[in-house]
């Protein structure tokens, strides 16, 4: 065999190393291998393997992947529940004393209630389904009519009234009735975790920042189980654990609370957003006309009128309807 002569192996890692370099995506490289490694020779079997990891194998794994960032986020905040009620408020009653601590306790848990009302709102809410209608404009992927405001999304693969973007942690669309939820989940979880660190603050300081012997941990909480086992810094640990999960929450949720808070405040989704041509953010001409941001959010919010309350819609859990669904279902906006 002449040894110059490329192998089929071989130019098939060379045409899909041509691939990658020109799409950037490994389409049939590693597939490939995987093919001839189980026993394809014919370039047609080839093929089809990569014809049905496309097709068939790659949805399925999205679909049983698809609850996984769900699932840790659920854990995430339990961890975060377990650590705030067991952890840190026995030690800042011992530090503060009962009334304030209590008092501490209470405003957790309206936090915590209200963020997992919101979380499963945004998550288990149908974000807004389109009527079979065959008017124009339509959607060439759904062949149905598609009002004003509505996208196709290609991880649903379905259109979705007033769509915002389809959300990989969550594992829902973000559309017309469930826009507020997800709006108010990232709220609730940011400002909850700000206050979170901020309530702990004692129990940081004296464990963590300045190391304090006499207002340690365990001299403050001594039936505690972390303090079963003498110099493993068990309390040093999971201060800083706990801490560091909360800061990160911080973090993720009120930077894209401000990001939405923007596009509510402009009158738009994300998507409208990129679509008019603005770029990636919205227009700051925002902030030079208040009332019109003012009635944007008293619109998004669901507020507008004299006898709803902002006690009772926003601060607490209420699953109103948004505005102008009609209108936007039957393509009248
Ligand atoms: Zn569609
Ligand atoms: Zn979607």
């Amino acid at each position: 065999m002449d040894s110059e002569q490329p192998t089929d192996l071989s130019l098939s890692v060379c045409l899909s190393s041509a691939t990658i370099l020109q799409t950037g995506r490994p389409s049939s490289l590693v597939p490939c291998l995987l093919c001839r490694s189980v026993g394809c020779s014919e370039s047609m079997a080839c093929d089809k393997f990569i014809q049905w990891l496309e097709d068939d194998f790659a949805p399925w794994i999205e679909r049983v992947l698809e609850p996984v960032p769900f699932i840790f986020i659920n854990f995430l905040l339990v961890v975060v529940f377990v650590f705030e009620f067991f952890i840190v408020l026995p030690n800042e009653i011992a530090l503060r004393g009962i009334v304030v601590g209590t008092g501490l306790a209470a405003i957790g848990v309206y936090f915590f209630v209200n963020i997992f009302y919101h979380l499963y709102k945004t998550a288990f809410t149908d974000p807004g389904r389109v009527p079979k209608d065959n008017r124009s404009p339509s959607c060439d992927k759904c062949v149905n009519h598609k009002p004003y405001g509505s996208h196709h999304c290609r991880t649903c693969d379905k259109c979705v009234l007033r769509m915002d973007h389809h959300c990989l942690f969550i594992g829902a669309c973000i559309g017309l009735y469930n826009h507020r939820h997800f709006v108010q989940f990232l709220a609730f979880l940011g400002f909850g975790c700000v206050y979170a660190l901020f309530a702990g603050i004692y129990s940081l300081w004296y464990n963590v920042i300045w190391r304090s012997r006499e207002y340690a941990y365990c001299n403050m909480v001594e039936d505690s189980v972390l303090c079963a086992v003498r110099g493993a810094h068990l309390p040093f640990i999971t201060i800083v654990f706990g801490n560091a999960i909360c800061l990160f929450g911080a973090i993720l949720g009120l930077s894209m609370f401000v990001w939405q808070a923007f596009l509510v405040s402009d009158g738009m989704t994300a998507i409208q957003c990129r679509k008019e041509g603005k770029g990636d953010m919205p227009s700051w001409q925002i902030f030079k006309d208040m009332n019109w941001a003012k009635k944007n959010w008293k619109e998004f919010l669901g507020i507008a009128k004299s006898n709803e309350s902002f006690l009772t819609r926003v601060l607490l859990p209420s699953g109103h309807k948004p505005y102008y669904a009609e209108e936007y279902t039957l393509g009248k906006v």
